[in-house]
């Protein structure tokens, strides 16, 4: 762990094996940090806020860390690469993108920060009344397993960027990029206690960083049911809160879609990265006419994908993160058999040869698919497809809708205002049209209804790490003659 510019083994010395999820082997050791860990981060990351002149760095010297870590970052692309696949399971070409993109995320905000910021008003006294914005304070940051380093970059640039102090906190199964991270983190020359990185289980680490009184926002990437919990920790002190949840995302293909883009896009909305992303469209919506047609289509090209260890060449589709969550999507499969969906592809794990040791599912998709089915409801965060049919525009929207999720959606179709007007009514906060999944460091990523609380990236993820202030300036000083003066 990285605390106060130190590297330091547990307080009381646990430790915990970080696994490689295609092949069982044990890949590193590394600290289990626990309460005593984790509140001493927050006292230097406190103590750095409060004490040292972090906060009132010029911005010119926080960009040019900013960038010094992405030059170095970008410098080890490989390296990263090659670690992301073997400690989280994705297929190597996946990695080098979510590396590429961490580079361009940490380049972002150091671009950004010195970009206008600030408002002026006119107001009806001769008053010079202005809005500035400054860091929130320390920052506890929260991530899960499915992208430990982009996610990593996603909070991280704009943190700091922005003048805060973070404890920041990787999934406990995934914490090796994180930690490479941080170990360029110091390189760079962060000041002491900017930047902490502490491991350890989320119910011990995260939930303290939740809901300690020293800590002034609490930003979560992961499950739903842990934001709720995160979201009650954070009661305690009122402190800011980000939330980045689950989904259960509709992608919607209308009759005149591109057929074979549309056939193609839906493969990669839930297989990539083996479906565990919060975005993933695991709900493909199919305009009656051309369902058997398309899903015939969708079954024999989702046959084909390669599984394998995400190390060797040409894999598309690598193992699950761990035994107990590839428990948890075979559960998932089982219920979709029980509630009387048609089993149309996949639905085993895989235990042949060298996919004996890792967790290894079949791209698995489900027909027949009603909306009440759990299948259809909730975020299975796996390669398992729902697929449900519809008549026309307006079934599609409500089918699209019918959900406590709101992180993302697509359509397909070649006719532009239709494409329009189903976005527009779609209560999701990522969509996209003809294409699934291209996401941006520019754009505001974040979801409606239960999918989340706030946006990060873009100008959005800057202003998340701030605070505003609004400075009134008397123009005419002198006295208010508001008392009586006898
Ligand atoms: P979690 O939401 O439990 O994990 C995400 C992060 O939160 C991890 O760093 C975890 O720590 C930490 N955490 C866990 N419990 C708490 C707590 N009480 N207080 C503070 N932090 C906590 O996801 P899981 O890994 O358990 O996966 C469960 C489900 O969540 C998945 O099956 C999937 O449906 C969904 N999920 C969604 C993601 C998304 O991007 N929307 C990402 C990951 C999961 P640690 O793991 O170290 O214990």
């Amino acid at each position: 762990m990285f605390i106060a510019g130190q590297w330091v083994e547990a307080e009381d010395g646990s430790v915990r094996e970080v696994f490689n999820p295609a092949t069982g082997e044990v890949l590193a050791t590394v600290a289990e940090g626990g309460l005593a860990d984790v509140r001493r981060a927050i006292a230097e990351a406190r103590r750095a806020f409060d004490e040292s002149d972090w906060p009132q760095t010029p911005v010119v010297e926080r960009a040019r860390l900013l960038h010094a870590l992405a030059d170095k970052l970008e410098e080890r692309a490989e390296e990263f690469a090659v670690l992301e696949t073997e400690n989280c399971g994705k297929p190597l070409r996946e990695s080098r993108f979510d590396v590429n993109d961490a580079v361009n995320c940490f380049r972002y905000y150091a671009g950004l920060i010195n970009k206008p910021l600030g408002q002026t008003y006119e107001v009806s006294d001769p008053m010079m009344t202005m809005v500035v914005r400054e860091p929130i304070g320390v920052c506890g940051q929260i991530v899960p397993w499915n992208y430990p380093l982009l996610i990593a970059a996603w909070k991280l640039a704009p943190c700091l960027a922005a003048g805060n102090t973070t404890v920041f906190k990787p999934a406990e199964v995934t914490p090796l990029s994180a930690i490479k991270l941080f170990e360029l983190i110091e390189e760079v020359g962060f000041p002491s206690g900017v930047a902490n990185l502490v491991l350890g289980a989320g119910p011990v680490v995260g939930h303290e960083l939740a809901a300690s009184g020293l800590v002034d926002k609490v930003a979560f990437t992961g499950g739903t049911a842990t934001g709720r919990s995160i979201m009650q920790a954070a009661a305690g002190n009122l402190k800011k809160i980000s939330l980045e949840l689950g989904g259960k995302s509709p992608n919607i293909v209308f009759a005149d879609a591109d057929f074979e883009a549309a056939v193609e896009f839906a493969m990669f909305a839930i297989f990539a990265n083996q479906g565990q992303v919060c975005s993933a469209g695991s709900r493909l919506l199919v305009e009656d006419s051309i369902h058997d047609r398309f899903v015939e289509a969708l079954v024999e090209r989702s046959r084909k994908i390669r599984v394998g260890n995400g190390l060797h060449e040409g894999t598309e589709m690598g193992p699950l993160i761990s035994p107990a969550h590839l428990q948890k999507v075979l559960q998932y499969i089982e219920i979709g058999k029980a509630e009387g969906a048609t089993l149309a592809l996949g639905g085993k794990r895989l235990t042949d040869g060298e996919y004996a040791r890792g967790n290894f599912v079949e791209p698995t998709i489900f027909t027949d698919c009603t909306p009440d089915m759990r299948i259809v409801r909730e975020e299975i965060f796996g390669p398992v497809l729902a697929v449900l049919r519809f008549r026309d525009e307006e079934e599609a929207v409500r089918l699209a809708n019918d959900s406590d999720y709101g992180l993302a959606g697509g359509v397909f179709t070649q006719d532009g205002a239709k494409a329009l007007r189903v976005i527009k009514r779609l209560r999701a906060g990522i969509t996209w049209v003809n294409t699934y999944h291209p996401t941006y460091n520019e754009a505001p990523w974040g979801g409606y209804k239960q999918s989340g609380i706030g946006r990060e990236l873009g100008t959005y993820g800057l202003d998340a790490y701030t605070e505003i202030k609004q400075i009134n300036v008397n123009l005419q000083v002198g006295p208010l003659g508001w008392y009586r003066n006898d």
